[in-house]
């Protein structure tokens, strides 16, 4: 029996009849990059959306969080999650700043901030959090110790697309907050990211940095480098954007349904609350126990067997890969709740258009692994 493979996600894209008169509009005006009015559009449609002021397209979200730090002058130390994707500690290195790493609040794929205090030192420049999942950090509490020690807060939002907390956007919070458009983000432009600045002055300085420091044509001002986003992609963005609310509704509609049948399965723990209002349903982390038949990795490779090709995001943890594991604060020691979530966690595929019959089916093997 041949059936297609079932993968962690699925891009979304925009009907292609929405994104062709935009095309037309590229073509008619040949602008192609550099600001142009597709861009124009992209970015005060998506500050709408948001419900944010001031953003800075980005061509992804790993340029957005290099210029970010840079922007800040950030060379020193920077207290950061090892359960992340790696381009959250990269993004320190590319800086010229150096990424310590802090546990997480036990059960939680988010730092704790009694941890993140615990490594500040008189090195401390930063702190770069990661709303995982899509779940808010302990934004109070992070804004608090970043104040009491003089340290910037930046958000790694790639995951936190259109989520609300307390009445507001997450990607709000902090100092600044970067999110991914990455094709298997939440939302896309294929790939792209945005910044959110706290003001005009910050926006402005964000875009020098992001265009070669070219601030006209006879001035450049700094090292800048490229991070511009075409306009071919702004397009892809804008076509994209009016669906977002449908997409977001689909995803919680497949995360509540994993989440119901879960609950009758011992030993499988859903990480993500799926009823959380303001949630945008990115991931389905679920967490193996001891007393699920199989550990975490036999249940990812039994679901491969079926061609069911869940993740397990994020494992490792970038604290143990070779050009991180030297550093002191990698000690696995230090990281016990971290790593605990890194090796029991799974990923399981969702995405706006999963079918119900294919959801039935990795169900299924959940309930009944041994089959
Ligand atoms: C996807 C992702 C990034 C990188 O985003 P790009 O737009 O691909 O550069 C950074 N951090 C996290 C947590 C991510 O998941």
């Amino acid at each position: 029996m041949s059936r297609a493979p079932i993968y962690v996600t699925r891009p979304v894209l925009p009907p292609f009849d929405d994104v062709l008169p935009l095309f037309q509009d590229i073509w008619n005006s040949r602008v192609l990059t550099n600001g142009g009015a597709m861009l124009q559009r992209f970015e005060a449609a998506l500050a709408s959306y948001l419900g944010v002021e001031h953003l800075v397209l980005t061509s992804n979200a790993t340029l957005g969080l290099i210029i970010s730090l840079r922007h800040y002058g950030i060379t020193g130390e920077v207290i950061t999650t090892p359960f992340s994707f790696v381009a959250s500690s990269h993004a320190i290195g590319w800086a010229g700043a150096t990424p310590v790493f802090a546990d997480l609040t036990a059960g939680s794929p988010n730092l704790d901030p009694a941890a993140v205090e615990a490594r500040i030192t008189p090195e401390t420049q930063a702190i770069l959090a990661v709303h995982c999942y899509g779940i808010p950090c302990d934004t109070e509490a992070l804004a608090r110790i970043a104040d009491r020690h003089g340290l910037r807060l930046i958000y790694d939002a790639a995951h936190a697309f259109g989520v609300r907390s307390n009445g507001r956007a997450l990607a709000a919070e902090g100092d600044l907050s970067v999110l991914s458009f990455h094709a298997t983000k939440v939302f896309n432009s294929v790939e792209g990211g945005a910044i959110i600045a706290p003001d005009r002055d910050t926006r402005m300085a964000l875009e020098r940095l992001g265009n070669f420091g070219i601030e006209d044509e006879v001035t450049v001002t700094e090292t800048g480098l490229n991070a511009k986003l075409s306009e071919l992609h702004a397009a892809m963005g804008l076509a994209l954007l009016p669906r977002m609310d449908d997409l977001i509704a689909a995803r919680g509609r497949v995360a509540s349904r994993y989440a119901r049948s879960l609950s009758q399965i011992a030993g499988l723990d859903c990480l993500c609350p799926s009823e959380r209002p303001g949630h945008n349903s990115y991931a389905f982390p679920v967490l193996v126990g001891p007393d699920y038949p199989l550990s975490r990795d036999g249940l990812y490779e039994k679901l491969r067997t079926h061609d069911i090709f869940a993740r397990r995001y994020f494992f490792p943890l970038i604290s143990d890969l070779p050009m991180y594991r030297h550093l002191p604060s990698a000690d696995p020691a230090g990281l016990p709740n971290a790593r605990r979530m890194a090796d029991s966690v799974l990923c399981l595929p969702l995405y706006p258009d999963l079918d119900p019959s294919d959801q039935d089916r990795i169900i299924a093997i959940l309930a009944d692994p041994g089959s």
